[in-house]
């Protein structure tokens, strides 16, 4: 989409929801620009397949548009942290392959074997879990068997991985499961160069022969987030899977950026003013008073706080941009919303503030909002909350 038609949408989209006016909360999703950071990614992973990560609602995005958006791109697999997720993208009729990573003991593992979720194996006890779940349905769970390279989260460590292998080779021989993946994590892709990759990737192929040498020949060896996806194509194996590049941000430091596609950020997060005023010199603003105007000023107050994901942290730094104009927030942000300096600008109750998007209104990068906060651009998209309409472009 171009930046004309981009603008055009979004006002369009402001019309449709409260006549003639912008909405007073939204984080516009265009999800074309999900549909093609995928295939330039895919074209970055050249031969291996690619599974798009949905966790924790499509990054904000929201996980079922985000799944379609993706398979529209050509994703291979789709990929969710908690089973939760996992069923709500099976519950709304998508059918595309789908792994699921993160479950402690007890875990509905037989409603996910049936709905054909395919599952992580992170130790004996998980293994054996999962096969018992597969007998109830009589079903052989799909199963990517985690080894910990060296981040110390989840995964077997190298020392219990033979066993694990082992276990997991007799379970398949006797046809209670199938292993389809052995997977890792990496703790420091998105700073190319550091020793810790190419020492987990040692442990990596250190695993991968311990399985062969059991008898295991799963078809995806898997290591890459979007960091290494983007960064290291020794990192690729049979899949990537890629979470935030497909967001439209690219996790590698600028300097790192040179050879990688250009990705589009896929949300834009806006509000409408709620009011505007005068106000003197020397106004002390919102919660504590920690900031005061240095000569008289128009205040604009914005519908957006810490509840819907706008980090107290941004209290007197977050850029936003209304209209022509680049300001910041002014004060603490409070939980419902904030207020901005505009100065004498021309400024009015109804004119649409943005936070961040992809740049065609001029507004800040998430990568920018976020530094301002003080934290990552991940944070700041997952943390957009549930009283912020999304609206689909
Ligand atoms: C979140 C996650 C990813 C994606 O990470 P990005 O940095 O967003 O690309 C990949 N694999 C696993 C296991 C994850 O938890």
């Amino acid at each position: 989409m171009n930046q004309a038609n981009m603008d055009k949408t979004i006002s369009d989209a402001g019309a449709r929801g409260n006549a003639g006016s912008v909405p007073q909360r939204a984080a516009y999703i265009e999800t074309a620009a999900i549909t093609a950071n995928v295939r330039a990614l895919r074209r970055v992973a050249s031969g291996a397949k690619l599974l798009a990560v949905l966790k924790a609602d499509g990054y904000g995005h929201g996980i079922v548009p985000a799944a379609r958006a993706a398979l529209d791109g050509g994703a291979d697999y789709l990929g969710t942290a908690v089973l939760e997720e996992a069923f709500a993208v099976r519950e709304a009729g998508i059918e595309a392959p789908l792994f699921s990573w993160l479950s402690a003991p007890g875990a509905p593992y037989a409603r996910a074997v049936e709905a054909d979720i395919e599952l992580a194996a992170y130790s004996l006890g998980q293994l054996h879990e999962i096969a018992d779940a597969g007998n109830l349905v009589s079903a052989a769970p799909r199963i990517h068997l985690k080894i910990d390279t060296g981040m110390w989260r989840g995964g077997a460590t190298i020392a219990d991985w033979p066993e694990l292998c082992a276990a997991a080779r007799e379970l398949e021989v006797a046809g209670r499961i199938k292993v389809v993946g052995i997977w890792s994590h990496l703790a420091c892709a998105d700073e190319p160069g550091h020793a810790s990759v190419a020492a987990q990737l040692a442990v990596f192929e250190s695993a991968l022969s311990i399985a062969r040498s059991l008898g295991l020949e799963p078809e995806l060896r898997h290591i890459a987030n979007s960091a290494a996806t983007l960064g290291n194509p020794e990192a690729h194996y049979d899949m990537v899977r890629p979470g935030i590049a497909i967001y439209g941000v690219n996790p590698l430091p600028q300097e790192a950026r040179e050879t990688c596609p250009r990705l589009r950020p896929a949300m834009t997060l806006a509000a409408a003013v709620v009011q505007t005023k005068r106000a003197p010199a020397g106004a002390g603003i919102s919660y504590g008073h920690t900031e005061s105007t240095s000569k008289e000023t128009t205040l604009a107050v914005v519908p957006l706080g810490y509840a819907d994901g706008v980090f107290r942290s941004a209290s007197s730094v977050g850029p936003v941009q209304v209209g022509e104009g680049r300001y910041r927030v002014l004060g603490r942000v409070c939980m419902d919303q904030f207020v901005v300096d505009v100065g004498d600008d021309d400024v009015v109750a109804g004119d649409q503030v943005l936070l961040f998007g992809p740049g065609d209104s001029k507004e800040p990068h998430v990568e920018a909002w976020a530094a301002a906060a003080g934290t990552i651009p991940y944070e700041v998209l997952t943390g957009v909350g549930s009283r912020v309409q999304r609206i689909y472009l």
